[in-house]
């Protein structure tokens, strides 16, 4: 028998409120987070804490990130310990850099990473947030693309494999 998911409407999961649950096999809600924005989401993302909101809390702790680290004489310092800022900065090295080890993998074949990332780091985190865990690294999504917006996500490794796959099978299918 089927556990049946300890939620119902009306119910407050950190900002979201619940305004509709729809059971099944995977159950979703419907939410409304407390900036106002309408979402569904799957009600054991909301029990584990995966979705805390619409998004916006997110964005929050970039902000307070920023925040925290701007007003400290370690700045820079700062934002340099994030694994956010590290990843950013090595992905602009493997691009722009020919003496970082994988760099023919990256800018030897014609990977670059888009002006305005290079120029700004909150440019990068305002469009892939934050990284989701530990297992996550950036993908680009098509792996012959840039990293620029709409390109670039967090993945874990595994996601990248199959993403890896996908891809080589779609190149298989044009050679054929
Ligand atoms: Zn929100």
């Amino acid at each position: 028998m089927r556990r049946t998911l300890a939620i119902s409407v009306g119910d407050k999961w950190h900002r979201c409120t619940v305004l509709d649950v729809i059971r099944g096999r995977n159950t979703e809600c419907l939410v409304q987070c407390e900036c106002g924005v309408y979402k569904i989401v799957h009600a054991r993302h909301l029990i584990d804490g995966r979705v805390k909101s619409c998004g916006c809390w997110k964005d929050e702790l970039v902000r307070e990130r920023r925040y925290r680290h701007g007003h400290s004489v370690g700045r820079a310092l700062g934002i340099r310990e994030t694994p956010e800022y590290r990843a950013w900065c090595h992905a602009k090295e493997r691009c722009g850099n020919p003496n970082v080890r994988n760099y023919h993998d990256y800018g030897g074949r014609g990977i670059r990473m888009c002006a305005e990332w290079q120029a700004s780091f909150d440019a990068f985190i305002e469009h892939v947030g934050l990284k989701p865990s530990r297992q996550h690294s950036l993908d680009r999504i098509d792996n012959d693309g840039d990293y620029e917006p709409g390109n670039v996500r967090w993945a874990t490794r595994s996601e990248q494999v199959r993403n890896r796959r996908s891809a080589q099978r779609v190149a298989m299918d044009r050679a054929a």
